[in-house]
């Protein structure tokens, strides 16, 4: 069965040495691999103020805790997505404000956002959903205009660009997920991109209880409570050697990517999804529009092909307490479906896979 997902993990002769040495270091906490890491990071998405941490839930968590969100605040977001982007806001002690999607994209819909912006709104949370980028140019001026803070989730786009750049140096806050099924695994881990020294500094603080890793232990004042949310050097060390994989990893995912673009484009029953001027995905997954989805995803089984939507509307979880009609969602919703895209797909596997879907359901 071909997979919608799949850890790449670096060949074992490279992989299996630094583990090795790393682990009968003597030193396995958060200590010099891990800077090393960040700073291998920031180079590769050109941002130095890069903070890792144990998990994405962890990098969008310290970014609400930066922003000081507490009860009663709301936090603007989408449904379509995993459940960490929103479940945190709760955790945060927030309101999570569901706005509607652009019908075409499943993305954010920078109008509807707009609309529900009111006194208590203190960020907005942006997904990349699937690589796909947001519609940027419209949220920024939103931002400068409100002066409300994006967060940018960045757990399905490590390679997707906006205006050339890879994203991560765009809005006040970006979060990455190493876990193990994005594009770059750690095992588990996460990335928080920010905008200065200074803002490093509190979220350095905000990982480890918190306290300054750099200043003595006995000398040290706690001022306000952190987590336990860094990250350590095994997973860092892993981290270091998927750094050098990533370019022709996520290269991979686009030329797979793109290969559908071209091939699917007038396939009849299908829908591309079109995307927003000066960005570019990095397709973690290959997102359509298909009619009759059921029959779809039952004619891929059989050719051996996984399809699916993948994740449930957040909308539908009780947790997050009822929330307004999200009309372009539900369109969305019942039509979207993700085939494989990532590093593993051949050229034979998406030939297949195109030629499968040509031959209709
Ligand atoms: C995976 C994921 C996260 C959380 O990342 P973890 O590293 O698993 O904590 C957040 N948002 C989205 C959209 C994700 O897919």
């Amino acid at each position: 069965m071909l997979q919608l997902v799949k850890p790449f993990i670096p060949p074992k002769e490279e992989l299996m040495p630094m583990l090795e040495e790393i682990l009968y270091s003597g030193y396995i906490a958060e200590g010099e691999a891990v800077y090393e890491f960040e700073r291998r990071f920031g180079e590769y998405i050109q941002n130095p103020y890069s903070i890792s941490v144990n998990s994405g839930t962890a990098a969008l968590h310290i970014a609400l805790m930066m922003i000081g969100i507490k009860e009663g605040d709301e936090v603007i977001s989408t449904a379509l997505t995993a459940e960490p982007t929103n479940i945190v806001i709760l955790l945060a002690g927030g309101k999570v404000v569901f706005s509607d999607v652009d019908r075409k994209t499943g993305l954010l819909c920078p109008q509807s956002v707009r609309e529900k912006i009111t006194e208590r709104t203190k960020a907005i949370m942006l997904v990349h959903y699937a690589g796909m980028v947001c519609n940027m140019d419209e949220f920024n001026k939103l931002s400068t205009e409100y002066s409300i803070p994006i967060i940018e989730d960045n757990a399905h786009a490590l390679g997707s660009r906006y205006n050339g750049m890879l994203l991560g140096s765009n809005s006040e806050y970006t979060c990455f997920s190493f876990q193990a099924i994005k594009h770059m695994t750690t095992v588990d881990g996460g990335m928080l991109t920010l905008k200065s020294e200074r803002a490093c500094e509190q979220a350095r603080k905000l990982r480890w209880f918190g306290l300054d890793k750099k200043t003595p232990r006995l000398e040290s004042d706690i001022t306000f409570a952190g987590y336990k949310y860094h990250m350590n050097n095994v997973n860092a060390t892993i981290g270091l050697a998927q750094l050098s994989h990533m370019p022709d990893v996520i290269e991979r995912h686009i030329d797979n990517g793109k290969y559908y673009d071209n091939e699917l484009r007038n396939v009849a029953g299908i829908s591309l999804i079109p995307y927003y001027p000066n960005t570019e995905p990095s397709y973690w997954l290959y997102t359509m529009l298909v009619e009759n989805r059921d029959d779809f995803m039952r004619c891929m089984t059989e050719a051996g092909i996984t399809a699916s939507p993948l994740h449930l509307r957040n909308d539908r979880h009780s947790v997050f307490g009822s929330s307004d009609e999200l009309p372009n969602l539900d369109d969305f919703y019942r039509d979207f479906v993700h085939i494989p895209c990532g590093w593993w797909v051949t050229d034979d596997d998406r030939a297949h896979i195109a030629g499968t879907i040509k031959k209709g359901w």
